[in-house]
Order: structure tokens, then sequence, then C-alpha cells
């Protein structure tokens, strides 16, 4: 177990509760907090689950910030209920993606590590499925983790554990974390707000169900 602390990155998903867990594992959860924004989404719903789940991991300095000003400076299908959601389209960006959502998480998040001593940021971006988010691409991780550093005069470690990880391979190392079930019935990935499986028909759970079974047909299941 490190000798550290961390600060995860936490939505209440698939992917940030993977992370979580595997914080968890190998911090203890003493040495874990966590920080959820709130930025105008579809569902406030998102910032309940995100409790829940960290409450369920033991984690208890979970901080939640509230970015509802983010609305007036741009707009997309997550932050305006108006917008539909685009089906998700490989040759251009998804009409979900938050211009500078995940450089202000970073920044943001940064500030509030240092206050607590802690150098790890763990994330869970990744650009083997999301190749429309440009902010979610590893160049442009490992160049916030340099600017942050300069900004604060700080080692921040920018942690990515899933950046190289399909979508199946994080429903296995969910199961080697043993949370697989609960991250399959307890989480919130559907852009309709339906928690655990799913509305079943956004892209988001569209996405997620193709991995689970890319991940069930490589079990042989
Ligand atoms: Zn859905």
């Amino acid at each position: 177990m490190r000798n550290e602390k961390a600060l995860v990155i936490f939505s209440g998903g698939q992917d940030s509760t993977t992370c979580l867990a595997q914080a968890v594992r190998d911090y203890g959860k003493g040495n874990v907090s966590c920080i959820t924004f709130h930025y105008g989404q579809r569902h406030g719903l998102e910032v309940e689950v995100a409790r829940t789940v960290a409450a369920h991991f033991g984690v208890s300095d979970h901080k939640v910030i509230s970015l509802d000003w983010y609305r007036q400076i741009t707009t997309n299908a997550l932050l305006d209920p108006g917008l539909a959601i685009a089906k998700a389209d490989a040759s251009a960006c998804p009409n979900t993606v938050v211009d500078g959502r995940n450089m202000m998480f970073l920044l943001i998040a940064a500030v509030y590590a240092k206050s607590l001593g802690i150098r790890d940021l763990i994330t869970g971006v990744c650009e083997t499925d999301f190749s429309g988010y440009p902010d979610c691409r590893d160049v442009f991780i490992k160049s916030c983790n340099v600017t942050l550093n300069l900004a604060m005069a700080y080692e921040f470690r920018v942690l990515t554990p899933l950046m190289d990880l399909t979508k199946a391979e994080t429903w296995a190392l969910a199961e080697r974390l043993g949370v697989l079930e609960y991250v399959r019935e307890h989480t919130l990935t559907c852009y309709n707000g339906v928690v655990g499986r799913g509305c079943g028909t956004c892209p988001s759970c569209v996405l997620r169900q193709r991995g689970y079974e890319a991940y069930r047909l490589s079990k042989g299941a």
C-alpha cells in the first residue's frame, strides 16, 4: 500500500468509481479524498449518486463543488436540456463535449489537493473509447500536469489508470477489484439519469453495454 494520499476526481460513474475503488485499495480509504463537480448537468442526481458511492467506499472527505456558472460561458447537450444528445459519431466531436471541462476540473482539484498536502490526482479519463473528447487525450493530461506544477510550484502527479483501457478492460479491472456488481448496479453513467444499468439507449449506455458484452465475451461467458 502506498504511504501517500490521493484525490480522486469523482463523478459517480463507472470509470471514476473503478478509479476510486482502486485508490482505496492502493492508498487505504483514510488516505483517499474525492472531489465532485456539479456544473449544471442534466441530472443533479449525479451528485447524490456520487455521495452515496463515496460513502460506500468509506471515503469521508468528499468535496462537492458547484460550477453552475459554467453554463454562462458555454453550452452543449449535457448542459442544455433543450438540445438533443446526438448519436455518437466517430467522425466528429460528440455534442456532449463540454469545452475545457477536464482542465477546469484538474485545476480546481489541484488547488484543493495542495491545500491538503496531496500530490496524486486521479482521474478516470480514457482516450481509447472517447476519441472525440480532446481533453481526455493522454497528451493533454501530461501537458496539464506540467502546467499545474508550474502554476503552483508543486509536484503533482496526475494519474490516469484507465487511459489505455477499453471499456471491456475497465469492467475486467472492476472485477479484479471485487466491485464489478457494485459498479454495474449503483453507478450513474446514463445521460438520461437512470442509475445502474441505465436507459439502454443513450450513447453512454450503448458504450457501457457494448463494453460489458465485450468483457463477458472475453471471459467466455
Ligand atoms: Zn442511458
